[in-house]
């Protein structure tokens, strides 16, 4: 029990920092058990790793907060910002050298998300924290460590982990908006629609590098009556708003009108938001893909036959590989690929896309003749991808009305205020005829399932998988680069698929089974047996992951440069 841990802090205060090794265990603290399961090996290293663990006949969460999945979620969620919240509140912060004196949870941003920072189940609710024990120089305080272990972390407990204590009915609304976010995915489904976005819904956001809803001056978002549909949501009821239906949509308008910004909602809305984010109600079908340009990355063996064939050199594209992609066959592979893992529907802009990957206009058609030009554009494959495959698009277009032709609806944004212009800009279309002919298309486009080579990607005695920040894993000695894939979002999510590519590769990758099989197998694991099963640390404290989709763990397995692959 707590004794025992004071006795141990007590007999080692004032010994060399190692001597915290002797704190590793369990400790009964009555109103939960502390459980310190890593110590760290100098106040410098990576913090501590410890858990709480509270009992429910203490925590007392009533059964219906986390009755199915999306309510466990919601709960799980809010209790990780509310340990953040009082972390801020309650820990003193600083007690010596180094990281002494932090306690940490995981961070979160504006999504709901999957994550290991907090378990709440029948019996109990645990969380799992990091913690900096502290020392002057490399000596331990022991006087500083028991104020953490006994001043401010049962204070920390009592104020986030048990349910009288807290906001109830905050929590019952980010529990229920969580469900509402999830039954509103499904029924999208059955509209025939693949995005929705709630009239009022706030979709600016304060800058590029920050998140949150545009504080002052948004204009609020309002469906165009023709697009305008109703969903009746457990909790908020009747909510209308624009839906998206299934096909090819495209989103036009004059520069600075709000087309990108409209998007990028879109693109996010494959992730829940938290009460206050200006999207709570923006939701798209979960598999969505932003598809960009990316220019210099990696290729391994892709069949971008659909998009680009004929190259100058001879080479053959059915099985397309590069070190260093040009703007056209990267945004070609980025197709390919995401068909490969699964997806109903791709979302393009502009602003990110290769220019002759999207159009060839009548003009340069007289002028350059089609079998000097390897690639088919986007424009002439993008109805063979939905009435072949089924897989609908959204481009936003402000430079280009070739589109039209071939567009079920047409979306303009005017003054961040959507309108219907369907109607017209068919009329346009047929008011002045463009000449353009269509180049191929219609040929039927094959998904070529790849088979990673387990030995490809197997690191050598010491090498590590460590992540850095949002777009950067160390693999190795292999720095995978992920800028430019836009739909991850959290920093835990990049953390958690560093470790799932090596949690694929010892349980799954056997040389016969394909990519997509290998991500849906780990997929069928983590939905089984919790994230936690991706972690080396099983068990013991894998507490900062977040979950990623399946689409980004392919994203990244397919920018490894090292990665070889059989078709
Ligand atoms: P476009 O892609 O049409 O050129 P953007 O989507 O990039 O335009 O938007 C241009 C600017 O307008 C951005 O700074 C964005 O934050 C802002 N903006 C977008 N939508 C709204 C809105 N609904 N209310 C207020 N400002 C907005
Ligand atoms: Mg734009």
């Amino acid at each position: 029990n707590r004794t025992q841990l004071e006795n141990i802090l007590r007999r080692i205060d004032g010994r060399g920092y190692k001597a915290y090794k002797d704190i590793q265990g369990s400790y009964d603290f009555g109103n939960f058990i502390l459980r310190i399961d890593h110590v760290q090996g100098d106040p410098f290293a990576s913090p501590s790793r410890i858990r709480v663990v509270v009992p429910q006949k203490v925590a007392g969460f009533p059964q219906e907060l986390y009755s199915s999945k999306p309510r466990k979620k919601g709960l799980e969620d809010f209790l990780t910002r509310q340990i953040s919240k009082n972390i801020a509140r309650i820990v003193k912060g600083n007690r010596g050298t180094g990281k002494s004196g932090q306690i940490s949870v995981i961070s979160v941003g504006q999504e709901i998300l999957n994550r290991t920072s907090v378990l709440v189940a029948d019996s109990s609710v645990e969380a799992r924290l990091t913690m900096g024990l502290p020392a002057r120089g490399r000596t331990v305080l022991a006087g500083q460590a028991m104020e953490m272990f006994f001043g401010e972390l049962p204070r920390l407990v009592e104020q986030s982990l048990v349910y009288k204590n807290l906001d109830n009915a905050a929590l019952l609304r980010h529990v229920n908006l969580a469900e509402d976010q999830w039954v509103l995915r499904n029924k999208i489904k059955e509209m025939g629609l693949v995005a929705f976005i709630a009239n009022g819904s706030i979709l600016p956001r304060r800058s590029g590098v920050d998140d949150r809803p545009m504080e002052s001056g948004a204009v609020p978002f309002k469906s165009p009556p023709e697009l305008e549909v109703m969903v009746e949501l457990p909790h908020a009821g009747k909510v209308w708003g624009m839906g998206i239906p299934k096909g090819i949509t495209l989103i036009v308008g004059g520069g600075y009108h709000g087309k990108s910004t409209l998007l990028r909602a879109i693109e996010r809305g494959v992730y829940d938001h938290i009460p206050g984010d200006g999207r709570e109600l923006v939701v798209t079908v979960e598999d969505a893909v932003k598809i960009r340009a990316e220019d210099g990355r990696r290729v391994e063996k892709v069949d971008i036959s659909p998009f680009i064939n004929n190259l100058p050199n001879g080479e053959s594209t059915r099985s397309f590989s590069t070190e260093n992609a040009s703007g056209s066959t990267s945004q070609a592979a980025n197709i390919m690929e995401a068909l490969e893992i699964g997806t109903s529907l791709l979302l393009i802009d502009e602003d990110t896309s290769a220019t002759n990957f999207m159009i060839r206009d009548a003009r340069m058609q007289k002028l350059v003749h089609k079998d000097s030009e390897p690639i088919t554009p986007f424009i002439d494959r993008v109805e063979d991808l939905y009435e072949q495959l089924g897989v609908s698009t959204i481009i936003v277009v402000g430079g280009s009305g070739d589109y039209f032709d071939v567009a079920h609806r047409v979306i303009m944004m005017e003054q961040y205020v959507p309108k219907d212009v369907t109607a017209k800009a068919k009329e346009i279309a047929q008011e002045y005829r463009t000449d353009r002919k269509k180049e191929g298309g219609g040929q039927p486009i094959r998904v070529t399932h790849r088979i990673p080579i387990p030995h490809s990607l197997s690191l050598k005695g010491r090498e590590k998988i460590k992540s850095r920040g949002l777009d950067n894993i160390q693999y190795g000695h292999t720095n995978l680069v992920l800028d430019d894939v836009e739909q991850l979002v959290d920093i835990n999510q990049t953390r958690a698929i560093g470790d799932i590519i090596r949690y694929a590769m010892e349980n799954y990758m056997d040389g016969k089974t394909t990519l997509r099989e290998i991500i849906q197998r780990v997929y069928r694991d983590i939905e089984e047996k919790g994230l936690d099963v991706i972690s080396p640390f099983e068990g013991l404290h894998p507490g900062d992951y977040a979950q990623p989709r399946p689409q980004e763990i392919g994203a990244a397995i397919n920018r490894l440069r090292i990665l070889k692959v059989k078709q």
